[in-house]
């Protein structure tokens, strides 16, 4: 308080939030003319700080950051070439070992017991669900960190 007038701060968190104001501050705007004048100033200068037109930019922010971003190297033809052919090699070679294979491997099949196949697929669901939810989660987190 300065001269056993209210503060600046007083006074303006009576007219900003005058609910949470202290009860000694209410009374002593309520009989001070003074602090009364300088409540009715604020509420006019608040009043026209209000009315005041949100600065905008007169230019496309995101075009610019865009701009300035590197540019996504576009993958080469041999670098596909390869990835296709070492696919495909990989594919005829499965194919070619499995056909040789079917009968000893059918019959690897037919020996495991149930119980055991269960649990391999009981672990192998309970692993793509974890999985999953990680993935979703680290995804959903990243969009948060985007969102503004
Ligand atoms: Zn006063």
């Amino acid at each position: 308080m300065k001269n056993n007038h209210l503060a600046d701060i007083d006074i303006q968190t009576f007219v900003l939030q005058k609910e949470n104001c202290d009860i000694a501050i209410v009374e002593h705007i309520a009989q001070c003319d003074s602090c009364k004048m300088e409540v009715e100033q604020y509420k006019i200068l608040f009043e026209e700080i209000k009315q005041q037109e949100q600065p905008i930019f007169d230019f496309d922010l995101s075009d610019l950051v865009m701009a300035q971003l590197p540019q996504p190297k576009p993958k080469h033809m041999f670098e596909n070439t390869l990835i296709y052919s070492t696919v495909f090699a990989t594919i005829i070679v499965m194919s070619i070992v499995f056909y040789f294979l079917r009968n000893n491997l059918l019959g690897m099949v037919k020996a495991i017991t149930p119980i055991f196949i269960y649990l391999i697929i009981t672990a192998a669901l309970s692993l793509s669900i974890f999985l999953c939810i990680d993935m979703y989660t680290k995804f959903q987190k990243r969009m948060n960190a985007l969102d503004f």
